[in-house]
């Protein structure tokens, strides 16, 4: 892709227009109540400030729907990126009109304004061509920071790029460099770890990744819908009925492409969906009526293992069974330490997922975390984020 990076062009002296993603939680008082997303942003802020441009950052925040509502406004963001940097933020009274244009105008090299929540107009989401003018008219430059609204075809993702000169930031480059160039040519084996809770949620990936990987390992919730098309019992696991079809026809598919798709061999599962529920190992053949699947088991763990072993790529989304609880979290554990074993290039996305490495201690033996979700997933469901097409020019 022939986008250009930050680094690669001549911001000195310039009004830059960043596009971050500071959609983090806010509890009750307002408070941040995780800056992960403050924080992944700060290398390109830091660039841009460094090398004496003027840095105008926008976000959006939760789901105002064009209207100004208080509680989601960027202030204790200003303030919580400011204690980062080491430097003030100043905190726009909106991010379109005379106020917000006359700050700027005053803006010296290497300040720092925040501002407003872009989605206080009805007219971002809306992609409205007169209010991506009246953003693109702030500043002579345009960055793309954001990965996680990359999926998001509005005024300050995609809009606001038609007027400008345009490049991404540091965060959005190594997304773009590990979800569409490493995997569009991958060193081989190339296995995907497919699981998480839902068969819908994950249909769209299996069924792009198919024509690119050599191999398939499902587990999860997902596997239970593969399990009953194939005409198992399955008690009471997780079963989408309108999506067995589907899954009976991709299993075809698989087969006629000669992909090799693996389902689990064996469970651990419980007669309840609880925590201290009274749980057992059994091979697929053997799910009792009524009980229900909470995750692979150690047969399946281990075939798992020894495809990961031998692989040098690994996409991975969506955890293997009910890895919050413990009596069940053995068979992700079990693949998280092969996939980290392997010494492959490894991809993981999904929030899930990530909390599970985390919990486990082993998110930083991944090469790269992706941080987008939806936008994540619509990459390895092979579509094209606007966001990104924008930017390649
Ligand atoms: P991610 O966030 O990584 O994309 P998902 O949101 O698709 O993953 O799925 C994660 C959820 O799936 C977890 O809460 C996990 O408990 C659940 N899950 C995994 N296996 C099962 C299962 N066998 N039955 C029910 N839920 C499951
Ligand atoms: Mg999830």
């Amino acid at each position: 892709m022939a986008i250009k990076c930050i680094d690669e062009i001549e911001i000195a002296g310039k009004r830059i227009f960043i596009r971050v993603d500071f959609n983090v939680p806010l509890g009750d008082g307002g408070e941040v109540q995780d800056d992960t997303k403050v924080v992944a942003a700060l290398p390109t802020i830091r660039y841009a400030v460094d090398k004496g441009a003027k840095v105008i950052l926008a976000s959006h925040l939760g789901r105002p729907k064009g209207k100004v509502i208080p509680e989601m406004s960027l202030a204790p963001i200003a303030h919580r990126l400011s204690g980062l940097l080491g430097q003030e933020v100043v905190m726009a009274p909106d991010c379109i009109g005379e106020a917000v244009a006359s700050l700027v105008e005053r803006m010296k090299e290497r300040e720092v304004l925040l501002l407003e929540n872009v989605r206080f107009h009805l007219e971002e989401t809306e992609n409205d061509p007169e209010f991506a003018k009246q953003l693109a008219a702030l500043a002579d430059i345009y960055v793309n920071d954001a990965f996680g609204a990359a999926h998001r075809a509005h005024a300050s993702v995609e809009g606001i790029t038609h007027h400008m000169v345009v490049a991404c930031g540091f965060l959005m480059k190594k997304e773009i460099e590990y979800l569409i160039n490493a995997l569009a040519s991958p060193e081989r084996p190339f296995v995907a770890i497919l699981g998480g809770a839902k068969v819908s949620d994950k249909i769209g990936v299996v069924k792009n990744l198919m024509g690119k990987v050599d191999t398939i390992l499902i587990g999860g919730g997902m596997a239970y819908t593969f399990l009953r098309s194939k005409g198992y019992e399955v008690g009471r696991s997780l079963v989408e009925d309108d999506k067995v079809p589907l899954a009976k026809s991709t299993l075809k598919e698989a087969q006629e492409r000669n992909v090799d798709l693996r389902l689990p061999l064996d469970l651990v599962v419980a007669k309840e969906f609880t925590p201290d529920a009274e749980h057992k190992v059994v091979t697929i053949q053997e799910i009792p009526a009524g009980w229900v699947g909470m995750g692979i088991g150690p047969q399946t763990t281990e075939a798992f293992a020894a495809v990961i072993k031998g692989a040098r790529t690994i996409v991975w989304n969506g955890p293997m069974g009910v890895f919050e609880i413990e009596a069940f979290a053995k068979g992700n554990e079990g693949v998280a330490k092969a996939v980290v074993a392997s010494g492959a290039l490894s991809i993981v996305g999904g929030g899930d997922s990530i909390a599970a490495l985390k919990a486990l201690g082993l998110a930083d033996k991944i090469t790269h975390i992706s941080t987008g979700g939806g936008a994540t997933l619509e990459l390895l469901e092979g579509k094209t984020l606007p966001g990104i097409a924008a930017l390649n020019r």
